[in-house]
This record gives C-alpha cells, sequence and structure tokens, in this order.
C-alpha cells in the first residue's frame, strides 16, 4: 500500500532511507534547509568502514584520560563549557564502554557493518556512481612498534571473528606500497574490504538524485516547524506545508533539538571533527590512519582531505580549530601536504549516542512518527543498510536484521 511519508534530514541516513522507501513504492518528500549531503555526511573521510565492527570505546585507560584531559594530543579536544552539559550522556558512554558491556554492543554493532558494502553497492549501481568509488582498502599506518604489534594482533582476531580480510605490512612493505610516505613507520594494517568514496557529498547527491527519478520529491524546508496533525504530520517547507501520514527524523547531529520540542530525552552527544584539502603535495594512494596520533589522510576529488578526531562542544559553539593545526603538523611529519586549499576548515559533528548504537525504528511516544539518527562515527558507512532497515519496519516487515538493539525505547 502506497503511504506518504515525510523524511527530515537529507544526510546520508535520511537520503538512504527515502530512497528505500521510495523503491518499495511510497510517496516521500525529503526536507532539508540545505541540498541533499552537504553537512557531516558531506565532510567525512569517505570510507564505507567494512572494517569498522566494533563502535569507539570511550577511553578507560589512565595514560590517554591524562592526555585527553591536559589536551595534549590531536585525537580529542573539548571545551571547558560544554562538559556540564555533555557530562550526563559520557559518564554513560563510559559506563556502555567496559570491557563485558563493549563486547555485547559490537556484537549489535557488527551486525550492521556486516552489511555496508553490498548495501552500498545496490544503491551505487542504481545511482551510476561507480566512478565514485575505490574498492582497494586502506591502511592503518603505526609509528611506534608496540602499537604495530597489538594492532596486528587485534587485527588476527577480527579475521578469526568477523572474517575481516587484511594485509599486515612491515616498514618495508609499507614504504614500498606508499611511496608519498616521508618517514619510515614500524608498520601497517591493509583493510582489504573497505571502500573509498573521492566525494562523500556527492555520493549523497547521486542517491538523493536516484531517489527524484524514482519519484520522490526533495524540498527545503524546516524542521523545527513539525507539527502532529489529526492524520498525521505537517512540515512548513518553501513549496507550502507538506502533510504525510508518517514522519522520520533523520537529522543527524541536529536531531537531538527537535526531540526535546517533542518532549523527548536521549543520551546524544556530538564529536564534532574539522577538515581541510590540501594539494601540491605527493598524495598517498589509499587512506590512511595514522592509528597512534588519530587522525586519517584521504586522497580526493579535491586533493588530500586531513580529518580529525573527537572535539566535544555544543554543537553550535565556535569553530577551534586547533586539533586541525596540530594534525597538519603531525600528518605533514608523514606525507606533504603544502597548499590548503579552503581558506578555512570544514568543522562537522558525528551524531553519538551514551550506548554507540543508532537509534532506529518507531518513536515510543508519537503515532507515525519514526527515527533513524545516532549513526556516530559510521553514518556514511552505515546510511544504506539503516535506510532498508527502517524502512523494513515501517512496512510491518520483520527487518532481514534484528533490529532490538537499537529500539528508540531501549533508555527509558
Ligand atoms: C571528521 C569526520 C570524519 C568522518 N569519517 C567517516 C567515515 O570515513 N566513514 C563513515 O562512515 N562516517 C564518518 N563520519 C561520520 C559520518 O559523517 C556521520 O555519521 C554521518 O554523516 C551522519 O549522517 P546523517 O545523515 O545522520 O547526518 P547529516 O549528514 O548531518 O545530515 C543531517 C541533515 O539534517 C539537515 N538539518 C539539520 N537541521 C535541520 C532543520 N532544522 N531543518 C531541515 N533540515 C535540517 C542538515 O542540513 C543535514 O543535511 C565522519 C564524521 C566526521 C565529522
Amino acid at each position: 500500500m502506497t503511504r506518504e511519508v515525510i523524511v527530515l534530514g537529507a544526510g546520508m541516513i535520511g537520503t538512504c532511507t527515502a530512497l528505500h522507501l521510495a523503491l518499495r513504492g511510497h510517496a516521500v518528500t525529503l526536507v532539508d534547509r540545505r541540498g541533499p549531503g552537504q553537512e557531516t555526511s558531506y565532510g567525512n573521510a569517505g570510507l564505507i568502514q567494512r572494517e569498522a565492527v566494533e563502535p569507539y570505546p570511550f577511553p578507560r585507560d589512565w595514560a590517554t584520560l591524562l592526555r585527553v584531559a591536559l589536551k595534549r594530543g590531536a585525537d580529542v579536544n573539548y571545551h571547558l563549557n560544554a562538559l556540564p552539559a555533555v557530562a550526563a550522556p559520557l559518564v554513560r558512554y563510559w559506563a556502555h564502554s567496559s570491557p563485558q558491556r563493549h563486547a555485547r554492543i559490537a556484537q549489535a554493532y557488527g551486525r550492521l557493518i556486516e552489511h555496508c558494502t553490498d548495501e552500498h553497492q545496490a544503491l551505487i549501481t542504481r545511482a551510476g556512481a561507480d566512478d565514485l568509488v575505490r574498492r582497494e582498502g586502506y591502511r592503518f599506518v603505526f609509528r611506534d612498534v608496540a602499537s604495530f604489534d597489538e594492532g596486528a594482533a587485534r587485527a588476527q582476531a577480527l579475521l578469526a571473528s568477523h572474517g575481516l580480510r587484511h594485509v599486515v605490512e612491515d616498514g618495508d612493505a609499507l614504504a614500498q606500497a606508499e611511496p608519498a610516505l616521508r618517514r619510515r613507520l614500524a608498520g601497517a594494517i591493509h583493510w582489504l574490504d573497505t571502500w573509498a568514496v573521492s566525494d562523500p557529498g556527492e555520493l549523497v547527491e547521486r542517491y538523493a538524485a536516484l531517489f527524484q527519478q524514482l519519484g520522490g520529491r526533495m524540498v527545503r524546508g524546516d524542521a523545527a516547524t513539525l507539527q502532529a496533525t489529526a492524520s498525521g504530520w505537517r512540515v512548513g517547507t518553501e513549496a507550502g506545508p507538506v502533510e504525510a501520514e508518517q514522519a522520520v527524523v533523520a537529522l543527524g547531529p541536529w536531531s537531538d533539538t527537535l526531540l526535546r520540542s517533542l518532549g523527548y530525552r536521549y543520551p546524544l552527544f556530538v564529536k564534532r571533527g574539522y577538515h581541510r584539502h590540501y594539494t601540491g603535495g605527493k598524495a598517498p594512494r589509499l587512506a590512511l590512519y595514522d592509528v597512534d596520533r588519530g587522525l586519517v589522510i584521504a586522497p580526493m576529488k579535491r586533493g588530500v582531505r586531513l580529518t580529525t578526531g573527537a572535539e566535544f562542544a555544543r554543537l553550535d559553539a565556535p569553530a577551534t580549530p586547533v586539533q586541525l593545526d596540530r594534525a597538519h603538523a603531525l600528518a605533514s611529519e608523514l606525507v606533504d601536504l603544502p597548499e590548503p586549499v579552503e581558506n578555512a576548515p570544514w568543522l562537522g559533528a558525528r551524531p553519538c549516542t551514551a550506548d554507540m548504537l543508532p537509534v532506529m525504528g518507531a518513536a515510543p511516544g508519537h503515532r507515525g512518527l519514526w527515527f533513524n539518527f545516532g549513526h556516530a562515527h559510521q553514518g556514511f558507512t552505515l546510511g544504506p543498510v539503516c535506510g532498508r532497515l527502517l524502512a523494513e519496519l515501517m512496512d510491518g516487515e520483520r527487518p532481514w536484521i534484528d533490529t532490538a538493539p537499537y529500539r528508540p525505547g531501549r533508555f527509558n
């Protein structure tokens, strides 16, 4: 049965949700205050991370906590004035990161990640977006021998538990594989099943174009105008009010604002991140994750994109790109990054939940309202999987992955 649906948010998650609903023949309006894929889904490292079967836990060893507290690394920064607001979800994040709980959570996370490349491929083919995707994997590179040994052991364990294909490369093999490297490193793990997208925002645009070809409607509008009506939901758009029986909240890091206005209190927070492109140097062949310094160097369309780790700050606080400066100095030890492309760094925010799992399913307190947000470090990877799952739930089907671990009511 064809139903009318409003999807709020045209990032990777909302666009894939709208696309899967349209593929099922529903009449879908995708609403965003900007174009598709122009926020977080634009600025990420572009990796479809088949290897990311375990979500990032909160660090629990004292050495790392001290380094973070003293803001010594390029991987983490925080705004002191944001801490009172994020303290409660961060404490829960810390508790969920105990080895036993993290292992259980990782099982539920891994079940989503397992399907990421297959589900992207189905949409990439239909959207004619193969030209944006490289399927040669990417590398974790290690500066220190001890962390390389630890990384290799972990990769071996992931091969045994999840079949994650990889090659362990020593310093010589890495130097040969990546001639752009300026110095010898301890070694690398080359993950073979991860894909790299040369322009993440453009992949979302191609998915949105496919959605429109299927009859989907894309309009600019403000999700804050969402209102319940007698028969469903209404939102204000540039094309006038749009009404539908069902609505989906897929606003990424902005989801919390709308949820609060509807009376929901989720343990959400953001990990902000920066990027900048550089040209004029020798680009690495594949994306490199500098494990010991927490930054990613990714060759892309606009140049080599350098991305940073997490900044705990208010979503709307002014940019403080100190991490990017540090990351640039550290990354320049590895590859030549002479000429910045943009005048100022890009800033985005990973939408995070305290238990590291996305929130996906029917809103506990409203009829016809659905949630799909909180995909944290891997929302670009998970868009097609989670879009399909939500569409199946909305159609009253039993989804092909058990969605109980992601149900919106789990925090109550
Ligand atoms: C530095 C960095 C690197 C990353 N690298 C990777 C990676 O390599 N691989 C990976 O899988 N993930 C990565 N991520 C995470 C990934 O980018 C996010 O998880 C993902 O983009 C979230 O998608 P989304 O659709 O939920 O949110 P978004 O892409 O932010 O989409 C939300 C949409 O909501 C719209 N919106 C907001 N408010 C309103 C409103 N009031 N009215 C209407 N519209 C509104 C916005 O305009 C936006 O289009 C990275 C993130 C960062 C910051």
